[in-house]
């Protein structure tokens, strides 16, 4: 049985995805035992070949997979870099209900789209979860929406690997979009980003009532989901996923979490449902759509500023690390725009992701640098008064940590009351 699933909500070719996928294709050689600490143990191992297609892959031993690929130093860097924070994100952010992976699970990364359909991915995929391991396309051939597509296909293999437990296909999928949507800082992920675009799509299929019911997404079985293939569903799995990690202050994270881990338990998802959420799903789904009418445009322009101050921080460490330092923004800027930011080859962040958080920041705030301590720290400024301060920290000379901290606008005084009118 195929799952069609699209990491690429924005267009129309649909990719299939394949959580009950288990066709016999190349099969993954199992993990050896390999106790490398760092998560850039890099010693290419020869992989044993269990297909014509990915015998010539090399094998590297990360912390939490176990890489097999032709890509290049550079890209398997990025992309063990990437797993592991990514495999940080699923385990911190579903703490409430998830375990923790315990055997490196396996990950075949292809520089071309032809050898990636060859080792037995469907073909017009960037990437795809075959049941027994994660593949992607990450090198000549990727396309923009190659992570997204690897942060949402892991994730079907964490729940396979971790979560386990017959969860419903709007959660998985919902849940699966959410973190195909987070942002990569470097040093972490941001989740929870609304995509403005993806926002005003929604919207319009609210609108049109092209989005099926509440009730009926959560009564679509497995089978219908593929059958059906509709790029509608992904949205509404994830505005209900999206809903019931962030809504109202949070309100409902346990109860979300309570259901899941029942679930992930072995009970029935309807009888996990209504034990956490009772059993209106009437007024559920009418707080599920005044959540999405009632927010602005860019409702997470906070977290997107976060994320670029949370990058931008992480590439201020690792240049004090090198002895460069920049007098103010525009210095920074201009370095960066023309390659002349210098990160040692041990703390080595792929260029482009410092241009992917500039970009945004000409989208969002007004941004400084502040030399203080010693350190340079960002700093951004929200429209609405929001402050937002990256920072990072050195160990022995090597960068250690970036950390960001927000303060929330001030809140607007009380207006004073009216004077009275004087009588005339
Ligand atoms: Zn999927």
């Amino acid at each position: 049985m195929h799952i069609r699933c699209s990491r690429n909500p924005y267009t129309a070719h649909a990719q299939r995805d394949a959580l009950a996928f288990r066709s016999a294709g190349a099969a993954c050689t199992p993990c050896r035992a390999l106790l490398l600490t760092g998560i850039l143990a890099l010693t290419p191992l020869l992989a044993a070949p269990a297909s014509a297609q990915t015998a010539a892959l090399r094998r590297y031993e990360t912390k939490y997979y176990t890489i097999f690929t032709d890509l290049d130093a550079d890209a398997v860097r990025e992309a063990t870099l990437r797993i592991t924070h990514m495999a940080e994100e699923y385990q911190r952010r579903t703490r409430g209900f998830a375990g923790e992976i315990r055997e490196r699970l396996p990950f075949y990364l292809f520089n071309k789209a032809q050898d990636y359909v060859a080792a037995g991915a469907p073909a017009g995929t960037a990437g795809v979860f075959m049941g027994d391991r994660l593949m992607a396309i990450a090198g000549e051939d990727a396309g923009g929406h190659t992570w997204h597509t690897v942060q949402h296909e892991g994730f079907h293999q964490f729940v396979h690997a971790v979560i386990k437990g017959d969860i419903p296909i709007w959660a998985n999928e919902g849940l699966a979009e959410y973190f195909g949507e987070s942002v990569w800082t470097g040093d972490s992920f941001v989740s929870g980003v609304i995509p403005p675009q993806r926002l005003a799509q929604l919207r319009r299929r609210i609108r049109e009532g092209s989005l099926k019911s509440i009730e009926e997404m959560m009564l679509l079985s497995h089978a219908m989901w593929n059958a059906e293939g509709a790029l509608a569903n992904y949205d509404l799995a994830w505005s209900m996923v999206h809903f019931l990690a962030h809504a109202e202050d949070g309100k409902y994270q346990k109860p979300f979490a309570g259901f899941l881990r029942g679930v992930s338990g072995g009970d029935k998802w309807p009888e996990a449902w209504r034990r956490n959420f009772g059993s209106d799903v009437q007024s559920f789904q009418q707080r599920w759509r005044q959540y999405w009418e009632g927010l602005e445009p860019d409702p997470t322009r906070d977290l997107y500023a976060r994320a670029s101050a949370a990058t931008i921080a992480s590439f201020l460490g690792r240049t004090q690390t090198q002895r460069q330092f920049f007098k103010d923004w525009g210095e920074f800027e201009t370095a960066a725009k023309d390659g002349r930011v210098t990160v040692g080859k041990k703390d080595w962040l792929p260029p482009a992701l410092l241009d992917e958080a500039l970009a945004r920041t000409r989208r969002i705030g007004d941004w400084s640098l502040e030399r203080r301590g010693g350190t340079t720290r960002v700093l951004c400024r929200l429209d609405d008064g929001t402050q937002l301060v990256g920072s990072y920290r050195l160990k022995a000379g090597r960068f250690d940590s970036a950390d960001v901290k927000v303060t929330p606008a001030p809140k607007a005084p009380p207006k004073p009351a009216t004077p009275n009118t004087p009588n005339p």
